[in-house]
């Protein structure tokens, strides 16, 4: 073992495995399948949990429901067949002094089994311990015969890498056993963890009791005898704490950058005198929430200071951020600055777009909608007025963000759902102005810790309040027989003037014959169920002029139920409609589910969400549609989805620019996390942006884990 001096990276690490003693072509194959390709991938390729082999048990020390090993001599064995299954087993009787238990094999060569345990054999035994009744057995236990001469000590010393230790478990792939898999990372870990290193400042990681990398590499995979187990096996182990808060600091510490760098920059600062926004609020049908007023205070705050506003908007769906968008746009333009609202779908442009419109025309302002389904004679024609600085406000698509679009002077940029935007287009639309105020808004609500990770450089305003008169959602699970339970009450609530939604899942390898479901449903309903009411379909593959006239329909009540395929399932915003069916809905996630559900509710009317999934689904699609009918709080739903997906999942890590984690749970080491961040914040500051000299390995190592990402991190 070696190590290096800090900051100056060993070309060890990023060896192939193949130099690894053991590891051959063929080996090296099987790791590539784990992911693993580097010294330092293996490195990282942590065990998944520890089994105590440190003292050989005596049967009568034996616990019930647990992976044990202990040393015992055969005292019957042979086949039998079970009374009531008639089924063959091999069963061998075992016993020391201390008592008697049972090894069964359901699976086996007679032959072999019978020559490997001949009564009076002696062997180590390990294996999962089960009760029955009063008996105990191991089921296919593995097992290390112990010579005649029975010199057990000699068997344990020859094998240290299986006994008297706790050994680690590593994730398997085919045609590498566990055996192996230690034999290979003790190799790993004895030549090359010594190479670790990491330019964590000594003061933090003396104030932490942090291990250093190399260190805490060697007891993660190899952890000593007096390990306590319990910690271990949850988790919360020095080593472990160790790896998680460095890769948490490096995390925080080019996060911390990116806010300071916004910060230096020179923004737009606003004056602001009401010229507009008074005049519209006396134009509103009603008065801002609390929350919304909170929160416009906030934006309006960041507009008018000199430094960039990079804010995340955050409200469950109808909670009332367009308005709160409005205001804003109506600060910058005031003060003869451009607005460019995006929208994920060309159906939300749209609607933004009929918003904005309605009152920046009382007000005298002007409005476009720019998207890519124009003829390209009125997209050019757009293009021209907003270079003119003749518009106002721009609500659009990703057409907005194309290179031929150019602003006289960009203000304000929105960017609505952001979640479904990468982080590129977010950066596209920043440089589309000088330094651009940006307002970025999610309907998805992310627990308070997990977003100060993900949009670690935005400051975060929460709309926690919906506006007043709303009930919450009624959901109830339907089974297959749409005649019996569900028909009757869509026909109810047609019956009182109300209209509903009824989804279908569009999953893309399927995506004909789903379409097809919904084509054949909309024909049904129109002709079979509802022959009554007038029935209209929506989906991605119609033209937009298409999409509009059928959207215009239901919009003014023409159609009473609208089948879409998921189209429908960001910001779509009809009062009227109380009542969403979800056809497939186990085929949804839970943010889709809980979206979906925010289309209706919308009025003072009670509304209605009826979740159908197809006839076989999963023990997690069960667990979803569960948590939807228990609860409407947009928040639970996050944490449920939270827990039910995993953090890479729910985060989508990649797309919103942050490097993986190969070590840090964001759920789990939420503490750690805080920790990491203050002082990865501190030190950005103590060392004015990591610009002095002993700052310098470290700035290094950002650079190298971050990479390119650094520039495209949230908000680019
Ligand atoms: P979301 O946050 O999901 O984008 P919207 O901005 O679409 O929500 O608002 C949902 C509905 O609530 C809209 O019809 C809007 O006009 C209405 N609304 C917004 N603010 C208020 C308020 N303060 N009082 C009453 N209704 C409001
Ligand atoms: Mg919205």
């Amino acid at each position: 073992m070696s190590s290096s001096a800090p900051g100056i990276r060993p070309p060890e690490l990023d060896k192939s495995l193949v130099s690894v003693q053991g590891v051959g072509p063929r080996v090296y194959a099987k790791l590539q399948k784990l992911g693993l390709e580097t010294v330092e991938d293996g490195l990282y390729h942590l065990p998944l949990r520890y089994e105590d082999r440190r003292q050989l048990k005596t049967i009568s020390q034996l616990t019930d429901g647990c992976q044990e090993i202990f040393v015992a001599t055969v005292l019957a064995s042979g086949e039998i067949t079970t009374a009531r299954s008639r089924r063959r087993i091999f069963e061998v009787i075992v016993g020391d002094n201390s008592g008697k238990l049972s090894l069964k094999w359901f699976r086996y060569r007679k032959p072999w089994l019978e020559k490997r345990f001949p009564v009076g054999q002696k062997a180590v035994f390990i294996g999962e311990v089960k009760r029955f009744g009063a008996t105990r057995e191991v089921h296919h236990p593995d097992a290390d015969l112990i010579n005649s001469d029975g010199d057990l000590d000699q068997l344990l010393r020859n094998d240290p890498l299986n006994f008297g230790r706790i050994l680690p478990v590593y994730p398997l792939t085919e045609g590498l056993s566990q055996k192996q898999s230690r034999k290979i990372w003790f190799q790993l870990i004895n030549d090359y963890a010594g190479y670790a290193t990491s330019p964590l400042p000594v003061s933090i990681r003396r104030k932490y009791r942090l291990l250093d990398l190399a260190e805490a590499l060697q007891q993660i995979h190899w952890p000593s005898n007096d390990t306590n187990l319990e910690r271990l096996a949850k988790g919360q182990d020095r080593p472990r704490h160790s790896l998680v808060f460095d890769e948490f600091f490096f995390l925080e510490l080019g996060l911390a950058l990116k806010r300071a760098g916004v910060e230096l920059e020179a923004g737009i600062a606003f004056k602001f005198t009401h010229k507009y926004t008074i005049p519209l609020n006396k134009l509103l049908p009603f008065k801002l929430t609390d929350a919304q007023r909170r929160v416009l205070g906030e934006i309006k705050r960041d507009m008018m200071s000199p430094q960039p506003m990079h804010r995340l908007l955050q409200g469950d769906v109808g909670s009332g951020k367009t308005l709160v968008a409005l205001m804003s746009a109506l600060i910058a333009i005031e003060n003869e600055a451009q607005v460019a609202v995006v929208a994920p779908t060309e159906i939300l442009a749209e609607q933004h777009y009929r918003t904005f419109k309605t009152w920046l025309d009382q007000l005298g302002l002007s409005t476009c909608l720019l998207q890519g389904s124009m003829t390209a004679a009125a997209k050019r024609d757009v293009v021209e007025q907003i270079a003119r600085g003749e518009v106002d406000l721009i609500v659009g698509t990703h057409a907005v963000l194309q290179d031929a679009v150019e602003f006289k002077k960009l203000g304000l940029g929105i960017i609505d759902e952001q979640h479904r935007f990468g982080v590129r287009q977010r950066s596209v639309l920043r440089h589309k102005g000088t330094n651009p105020d940006i307002l970025v808004m999610t309907a998805t609500p992310i627990p308070r810790t997990l977003s100060m990770t993900l949009y670690g450089d935005l400051a975060v305003s929460v709309i926690d309040q919906l506006p007043p008169g709303r009930k919450p959602v009624t959901t109830r699970l339907c089974g297959q027989n749409r005649h019996r339970q569900l028909y009757p009450q869509l026909r109810k609530q047609l019956e009182q003037g109300r209209q509903i939604y009824i989804v279908y899942p569009l999953v893309e390898e399927s995506e004909k014959s789903d379409l097809q479901a919904a084509t054949v449903a909309a024909e049904t309903l129109a002709t079979e169920i509802f022959p009554d009411y007038r029935v209209g379909l929506l989906h991605g593959r119609m033209k937009t002029a298409e999409k509009d006239a059928v959207m215009d329909a239901f919009r003014s009540g023409e159609l009473q139920l609208l089948v879409a395929t998921t189209v429908i399932e960001v910001g779509v915003d009809v009062p009227n409609a109380t009542v969403m069916v979800i056809e497939h809905a186990d085929r949804f996630g839970l943010s889709q589910l809980h979206q979906l559900r925010g289309r209706v509710g919308r009025g003072a009317e009670q509304s209605f969400c009826f979740l159908v999934p197809s006839e076989n689904y999963s023990a997690d699609a069960a667990r979803r549609l569960k948590v939807m009918v228990d609860t409407n709080d947009g928040f639970l739903v996050a944490e449920a989805d939270l827990e039910i997906r995993g953090p890479g999942d729910f985060l989508g890590t990649r797309q919103a620019g942050l490097p993986e984690f190969r070590v840090a749970n964001l759920v789990k080491d939420i503490r750690i996390l805080e920790a990491a961040r203050q002082e990865a914040f501190n030190y950005i500051e103590q060392t004015k942006m990591l610009t002095t000299a002993d700052a310098l390995p470290v700035s290094q190592e950002l650079q190298r884990r971050w990479g390119g990402r650094l520039e495209l991190a949230a908000i680019g």
